[in-house]
């Protein structure tokens, strides 16, 4: 029979494999029993949801056996096995997210390739670590057919129709030869394949037997001596070597940190230990047990559409659902972990589950805990949840600007922020700790980078007062502090905003005599600037600098800003103020040139003017060239 190519990929991936010089070629079995149990959970879930699968979940197991003679291993389970085509399609090209993932961050060079072998679920081209030739037999559920496909390696496959007298899937490995380097044998020793899956896949929620040898004292004879030598033997017997019990049953004091990260890492796909679990309960009104994950890094499809959140469901240890998405709110949507709860029946149908009122309880539980959680991490272990901070923290912004603030109490506790007088992210309690009693606002700036918000004209002034200011670098943090409006009764202020630092009556009307004296330049700056601006007045912010740029009316120039980066998002245009500093020497020069009569001149003075404030704002130049040749022609 004529042999199929493997998809390009998969090719690739498969070389890695063969030619692998990975360490831990162990881990092929874990990925072999993984498959199986998924493939004996699928056949269990259909006997939950079609009455004519008449599956007995006790009867549902995985097989090892191992023959030292032949070298061959093989892996069996009675789950739902494969047609001819998933065959194909399954085997023939990477099909999961697992695989793909492997697929997606494998590196270009080939050293750090093998590197990172093992650390992805590779899923079933693993086992070309240690085999030569693998056959796998399966037939699908329901179906009288059996198929065999074959492979030696990167040359092919072979697919040929077959007897198989049960649904279900075979794995036969031919174990590779022995080398200098490397023991392959061990992978035929029943005693090393019983501590692998030990290892690695002793909480597999379905029975993984062997035939495991035992010595064990012969029954004595009724009429031996008493003084008679006992006797021994060798009795082999087929034994359960997993213990079954899944992780989230046992009780946290008897879990060690490498269970909990092994199990993460092989149920999620992750390669990294997670940052933290979470692992409760409750029993009551709810009964539960829930193991939460926090990945330690951004998933690579975090921001894509492809990302679902979602907690994987059990009732009494079988799963319900793979990713039920109403456990969790969006901005914990980073969150990976299983929730199984007695309380729902195995047949629930999604729609229902949706409005299930045990289930709100359990996600309102949870979204508290998770809190807690996280605010217990910031106290104890700062550095850890900076570096949560970094991975979610853009999250819990969204989260917070989202839904009109719904979530602001819930998630406003873990926010942090850059701050100018600690040069450090903070928390709000912390600034308003700090807070001296007269400050009226918690002060916030927005910008491309910390740096360059330091140096924008608008901060001078209230740094010197002594107040503290929180610098904001992301999109959506003008949003965020929108929507958390105030802090203990202190309204959130850009410094952008034209009130943001009060005057006193003295104060204002000393500043109101010197603009009305000014009013004129500055109605002559208004004039020559004509709809670019909404108005032009006199800064009561600006120390050093000589302009700068605030908004009128409800669209601030961040919102402005933000929204032009949408992709089809509503254009939204701030009413501009352009602010100039009566005491600056650009304004004595401005002033010159209007007593002058000279009006072409402060007409340029006010566009190069205007077109500083832009650029400060992070704003782009309307007529860049213009603005360009006015500069030069000033100069000469
Ligand atoms: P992954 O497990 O990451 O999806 P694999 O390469 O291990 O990738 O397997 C690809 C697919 O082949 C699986 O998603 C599954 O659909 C199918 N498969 C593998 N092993 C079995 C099995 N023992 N029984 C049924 N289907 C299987």
């Amino acid at each position: 029979m004529a042999k199929k190519q493997f998809k390009a990929e998969s090719k690739r991936l498969l070389d890695l494999m063969i030619n692998s010089i990975y360490t831990h070629k162990e881990i092929f079995l874990r990925e072999l029993i993984s498959n199986a149990s998924d493939a004996e959970d699928k056949l269990a879930y259909r006997a939950l949801t079609d009455d004519s699968v008449d599956v007995v979940r006790g009867d549902l197991k995985i097989t090892i056996v191992p023959e030292k003679e032949t070298r061959m291993l093989t892996v069996s389970d009675n789950g739902v096995g494969m047609s001819r085509e998933e065959l194909e399609s399954n085997l023939g090209t990477i099909a999961r997210s697992g695989s793909g993932q492997f697929k997606a961050e494998l590196p270009e060079d080939s050293a750090a390739e093998i590197d990172v072998i093992g650390q992805f679920g590779v899923g079933f081209y693993s086992a070309f670590m240690v085999a030569d030739r693998i056959t796998v037999i399966s037939r699908a559920w329901g179906s009288e057919e059996a198929w065999m496909w074959q492979s030696a390696g990167a040359d092919g496959y072979t697919l040929t129709a077959c007897e198989k007298e049960t649904p279900g899937t075979d794995v036969i490995m031919h174990i590779k030869e022995d080398a200098e380097d490397e023991d392959y044998s061990k992978f035929l020793d029943p005693r090393q394949l019983q501590s692998l899956v030990k290892k690695y896949s002793d909480y597999i929620r379905y029975p993984i037997v062997m035939e495991l040898e035992d010595y064990r004292q012969k029954e004595r004879p009724a009429d031996a001596g008493d003084d008679s030598q006992p006797e021994w033997e060798t009795v082999k017997e087929w034994k359960t070597v997993n213990s079954m019990v899944p992780l989230w049953q046992r009780q946290r004091a008897e879990v060690k940190p490498e269970e909990y990260n092994a199990f993460y890492k092989e149920k999620f796909g992750d390669w990294q230990d997670p940052l933290t679990v979470i692992h409760t309960s409750a029993e009551g009104v709810v009964t539960y047990k829930a193991m939460l994950y926090i990945p330690s890094q951004t998933p690579y499809d975090f921001y894509t559409r492809e990302y679902q959140k979602g907690l994987q469901l059990y009732s009494s240890g079988v799963m319900i659902m793979e990713k039920c998405p109403d456990l969790l709110p969006d901005c914990f949507r980073f969150v990976k972990g299983v929730v199984d709860s007695p309380d729902f029946s195995l047949n629930i149908s999604r729609e229902i589950l949706q409005h299930d009122r045990q289930l709100k309880v359990i996600a309102t539980a949870l979204e508290k805990k998770i809190k807690s959680e996280l605010l217990k991490l910031q106290k104890d272990d700062r550095e850890k949840y900076e570096s949560f901070w970094n991975a979610f923290g853009t999250q819990l912004k969204y989260g917070v600007a989202s839904d009109y603030g719904l979530k602001k109490d819930l998630l406003q506790d873990l926010l942090l922020f850059w701050s100018s007088s600690e040069n450090a992210n903070t928390t709000l309690a912390a600034y308003k700790d700090r807070m001296p009693q007269d400050q009226p606002f918690v002060y916030y700036a927005c910008g491309e980078s910390v740096e360059r918000i330091a140096k924008l004209p608008q901060v001078e002034r209230i740094l010197e007062r002594g107040y503290e200011i929180l610098y904001c670098t992301e999109d959506v943090d003008d949003f965020v502090m929108k929507a958390l409006r105030e802090l203990d009764g202190k309204p959130f202020k850009s410094v952008t905003e034209e009130d943001a630092l009060p005057q006193t009556e003295e104060e204002k009307k000393a500043a109101g005599e010197k603009a009305e004296a000014e009013k004129s330049v500055l109605e002559a700056v208004k004039e020559a600037l004509g709809d670019q601006v909404s108005d032009v007045r006199a800064s009561t912010i600006l120390k050093s600098g000589a302009c700068c740029l605030s908004a009128d009316g409800p669209v601030s120039i961040e919102m402005e800003k933000y929204m032009s980066k949408v992709e089809g998002g509503q254009k939204m245009k701030a009413d501009r103020v352009l602010e100039l500093n009566l005491d600056s020497e650009p304004f004595a020069a401005l002033k010159r040139a209007a007593e002058a009569g000279q009006s072409e001149k402060v007409a340029q003075y006010a566009q190069l003017l205007y077109g500083q404030a832009l650029l400060l704002a992070g704003l782009p130049l309307e007529d860049p060239a213009a603005y360009a040749e006015l500069i030069c022609k000033l100069m000469v």
